[in-house]
Formats: C-alpha cells, structure tokens, sequence
C-alpha cells in the first residue's frame, strides 16, 4: 500500500493517461449547462458567482433571468442596485450580487479584461477559486480550480486521511496535486471535468466507483472505503431564535430595509425585529404567534418566530417617521426586494388567514 504522497507521485507519472480518461468520460457526460453549452466571459463570470454558494439546479432559473435582464457587462455595470438585488432575490448570500455589480463597473472602465487569475483577484468577491475558474475557461489560463469537489476527488484518488480544520485548509493541501494534473493544453475543460466528476461521479456519499472513469488510479476505491476521505471537522452549527413583528395597517404590511452598508443583506427588505419598533422581545412574543419558521445562513441554524402586533395609531405616525421602516401595500411587495424566505413566509401567512382577520393595528 502506497503512501498518499507516494501515490501522488505516481498519479502525476500517471497524469497524460489520467486526463484522457476525464476528459473521454467528460465529453459524453457533462451536464449541457447554459453557460457552457453557450460560453462567454461574461456567462462565465455570472455563473461563477452565482455558484460560490448555490447548487446548480437552484442557480439554473436566477441565471437564465438574469441574462435576459442583464445580457452583459455593460447592462450590468449600468443597473440601479436595486434591480441588481431584486434579481439576485431568492439566491440568498447577497455580497455575491453587490461585488459582480461591482465588478463589472471596475471592467467597464478597463480596456480589456485581465486575462491571469491574480489579475481577477483584484475585482470584490474574486478569491483564488473564483480566478482560476474564470480565467481557466475564459483565456485558457493554466489555472487548476480546487472546489469541494475536487478536494474530495483528489483525496480519494490519493487515500488521503490528513484531517482538515475546514475546507479553505483542504483545498490549499491540495492545490500543488491539482496544478501537477492540469492539462496544459485544455485547463478549462480539465478543471470543469474535474468539478462534474466529483458532482456526478465521486459524490460524497455513495459514491459511484463502478462505472467511475478513473477508477484504475484510485487508492480510496482499492482499500474499499472511498467515503472515509476526505477527513473535514465537522462545523459547529450555532442555534439562534429570532422574534419578528408582523403588522399590517390599512393594506400594508410593515417592513424594514437592512441599510445600504450592512453585509449580509444590504438594502433588503424583511419583517422587522423587535428593536426595529422600539419594542422588546417580550411585547412583540405576546402577540399571536403566526408561524415558527427556519433558515439556515452559514453555520447558523435560525427560529424565527412572527407574531401579530397591534400598533396604535400614535405608533403608526412614530415609525413612519423612521427611514428603514416602510409601509409596502400588498401591490407593491412584487416590487421591492424581500429575503427569499421572509418572501415565501409572508405569502404563507397571507394565504392562509382569513380576510377578517387581516386588519391587525388598532386605532387609539
Ligand atoms: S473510484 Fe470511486 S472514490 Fe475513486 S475517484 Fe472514482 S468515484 Fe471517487
């Protein structure tokens, strides 16, 4: 039995057979996605972003609406933000729609796009990955993309128990394996193959070994136990319970938009939490509870709890007066930009009460 680093070394002896066998499998089986059964650079660099954190059936009906809309660099650069983020909503993790907005600003005013992934690691929300993508399928750039997939194809090919503090660790241990198999003369497709056979093929959890195309370089599926690698600690999973205040006046339901700077949800609108209203959890949790929801951001596991608050007339006035409070009628919430589940949430709670119930604040 091979070290890992033995075996790395004779799978990169191995390299020219090991790529045509990928790239044979690749070539009859990849996925016809639309950005690559249609490429350009700027497809490329949508799809990449919307990817970062989103699986690709969940992306495929946000990217064919964004291309209609925003057909290009120019289109793009030339968005307000909110149209930007509007039709970003639903994809969740909205930094992603503000540094691509961003970034195709910084490449209007540049001549011609970097072609190297230092040069793209310039651009917000551009990391080494990101870059070796774009550049790798875009300019052909000599660029080995190191993703989850990967670093679980890799860790398998070698048998390769090191344990990973997480999964940025994992994929700098094996980026020197990954840039020694590149292809040199088509680093695109490689990378891209690479990506779909960990997708397809090399899953995490029954993986499918049998009909895998680079099975004869294996070391995981010869000692039978592909699924003992790659070794990732486990993310601790931070529970949280969140109250949010459901008020409704005259057809209108009360929303607050994050502020434009904030990180995580920037100019997004969602049920306001109690200290939006000046109240404390207590006073909102005595309403009548609507519904107890999760979602899950990252590591954190969150409860939200909407509850019905009656406002009084006085409060109306006062909170209309705040800025980030606004009063949106039910025509208009198709307009504004609405957090995916606070935009399902809302609709649900709609749906399902009763029309006399719907007139929640009172009058003094
Ligand atoms: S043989 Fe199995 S474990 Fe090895 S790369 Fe293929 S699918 Fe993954």
């Amino acid at each position: 039995m091979r070290s890992p680093e033995n075996q790395a070394q004779h799978l990169i002896a191995r390299q020219a057979a090991f790529q045509r066998a990928l790239s044979a499998w690749y070539r009859e089986h990849h996925r016809p996605l639309p950005w690559r059964t249609n490429p350009s650079l700027y497809r490329t660099v949508v799809s990449e972003f919307m990817l970062q954190q989103t699986q690709v059936q969940t992306a495929l009906p946000y990217f064919e609406r964004w291309m209609n809309a925003l057909p290009d660099f120019a289109a793009l650069a030339a968005a307000s933000e909110a149209r930007v983020l509007k039709l970003w909503e639903g994809l969740g993790y909205y930094s992603r729609a503000r540094n691509l907005h961003r970034l195709a600003q910084a490449l209007s005013a540049l001549a011609a796009p970097p072609t190297t992934p230092e040069g793209w690691q310039d651009f917000p929300g551009v990391g080494p990955y990101t870059a070796a993508a774009i550049t790798s399928l875009a300019f052909n750039a000599r660029a080995a993309c190191v993703d989850g997939n990967v670093v679980r194809v890799l860790a398998r090919l070698n048998a390769d128990s090191t344990a990973f503090r997480n999964s940025a660790a994992a994929a700098r241990h094996f980026a020197p394996l990954a840039d020694a198999l590149l292809s040199p003369a088509e680093p695109g497709t490689h990378n891209q193959a690479m990506m779909e056979l960990g997708a397809l093929v090399c899953r995490r959890h029954d993986p499918a070994c049998a009909t895998c195309p680079v099975r004869r370089f294996c070391a995981a599926t010869r000692r039978k136990a592909p699924e003992d690698y790659p070794l990732l600690a486990r993310k601790k999973i931070g529970r949280h319970a969140v109250t949010r205040a459901w008020c409704e006046n005259q057809g209108r339901l009360l929303l607050h938009r994050a502020a434009s700077g904030a990180r995580r949800l920037a100019e997004l609108h969602e049920l306001p939490l109690p200290s939006d209203l000046g109240l404390n959890d207590a006073t909102v949790r005595a309403g009548r509870l609507l519904t107890r929801q999760k979602r899950g951001i990252t590591n954190h596991q969150i409860t939200e709890s909407i509850h019905a608050v009656r406002l009084t007339a006085s409060q109306c006035r006062r909170l209309t007066a705040n800025a980030a409070l606004r009063w949106i009628p039910w025509s208009g919430l198709d307009v504004i930009a609405l957090s995916g589940p606070h935009r399902r949430w809302v609709e649900e709670i709609r749906q399902s009460r009763p029309s006399s119930d719907r007139v929640v604040s009172a009058v003094e």
